[in-house]
């Protein structure tokens, strides 16, 4: 009976895997594509000094502009490009055109504290010429290495953390510095973060949501900015959505924050533009009478 079951169960499942394993094999085929065609641009995400409302640097996001399915976010082409080896492609393109747009805004404004945050997912990281791809693309762009803030998650480094720990230090060695990303969603040991070289450390927004809603991810994120300060760290808060958010992170004393109540990421135009403005961040909402001020 129980084979009669299974047969019957792989009559089922055959060709629903036969079609998958086919998707699969054509969608890596056009991301190849999409790749050799170049259909890839980048957004950018302002990071906010909270206490100014000054935009501080930018979060290079990517997107793929395909003729066929429109703009399409990052969670739909990412993980496919890190299990096919992709990303490593990919994922150079996005450091150096990161880089070169950075170093444009940083001449622009005579700035050249102006902060470029890159994203590397784990396959990324584990490449054996990363250090030497990083260097080049610094010295050939001309960004200084202090103002790259590379971007990795607990995942990421937790497969291995020896080997990231040497990989991250023979960066830091170059002066690139090191955002820890969606922090609270994986290990969120705080004793990890002493063996990496990490400057910065990004709370994910799922607290941030809680932050006015309930208690304990307020305690959260009061812990996290305690464990900061103690290790001297800097804080960027992820996805603040509104004021009440904003509001409470400033008071417990969270310097720095990203989110759409500061601002979406932006095309690399619109971002120039918000650059060169130097309007504080979040904008005056608008005068509820509908007056102009
Ligand atoms: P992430 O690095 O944690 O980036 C933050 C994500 O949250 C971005 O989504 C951003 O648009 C979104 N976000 C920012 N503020 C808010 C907010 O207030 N509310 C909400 N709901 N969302 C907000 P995006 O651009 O879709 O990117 C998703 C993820 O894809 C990124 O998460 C990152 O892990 C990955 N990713 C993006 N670009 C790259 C890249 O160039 N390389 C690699 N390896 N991964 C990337
Ligand atoms: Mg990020
Ligand atoms: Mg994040
Ligand atoms: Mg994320």
């Amino acid at each position: 009976r129980a084979k009669e079951r299974g047969r019957g169960r792989w009559e089922i499942f055959e060709p629903e895997l036969n079609e998958r394993a086919q998707r699969r094999m054509s969608d890596e085929t056009a991301l190849g594509a999409a790749i050799a065609r170049q259909e890839f641009l980048l957004h950018y995400q302002p990071v906010v000094d909270l206490r100014t409302g000054a935009v501080t640097g930018f979060e290079a996001l990517v997107r793929w502009q395909s003729p066929e399915r429109g703009l399409v976010p990052p969670d739909q082409f990412i993980p496919l490009a890190e299990e096919t080896g992709l990303i490593n492609v990919l994922g150079r393109w996005v450091l150096e055109e990161a880089c070169r747009q950075g170093r444009l805004w940083q001449l622009a404004l005579g700035d050249p504290t102006l902060q470029v945050a890159v994203n590397v997912s784990a396959r990324q990281f584990q490449q054996v010429d990363l250090v030497e791809q990083v260097a080049t693309v610094l010295r050939t762009t001309g960004l200084p290495p202090a103002s790259l803030l590379l971007e990795i998650t607990e995942t990421a480094v937790m497969g291995d953390p020896a080997k990231a720990a040497a990989t991250m230090r023979r960066l830091a060695a170059h002066g690139v510095r090191f955002a820890l990303d969606d922090f609270g969603q994986g290990y969120s040991s705080l004793g990890h973060l002493k063996r990496f070289p990490i400057d910065v450390v990004k709370i994910d927004k799922e607290f941030v949501d809680g932050l006015t809603r309930n208690a304990s991810d307020a305690q959260i994120v009061q812990a996290v900015l305690t464990m900061a300060q103690a290790l001297g760290l800097e804080v960027t808060a992820e996805g603040i959505e509104d004021h009440a958010q904003l509001d409470r992170l400033r008071t417990l004393g969270c310097n720095h924050g990203q989110g759409y109540l500061l601002s979406r990421p932006l095309p690399a135009a619109a971002a120039t533009a918000l650059l060169t403005a130097r309007t504080p961040l979040p904008c005056p909402p608008p005068d509820p009478a509908g007056q102009v001020r």
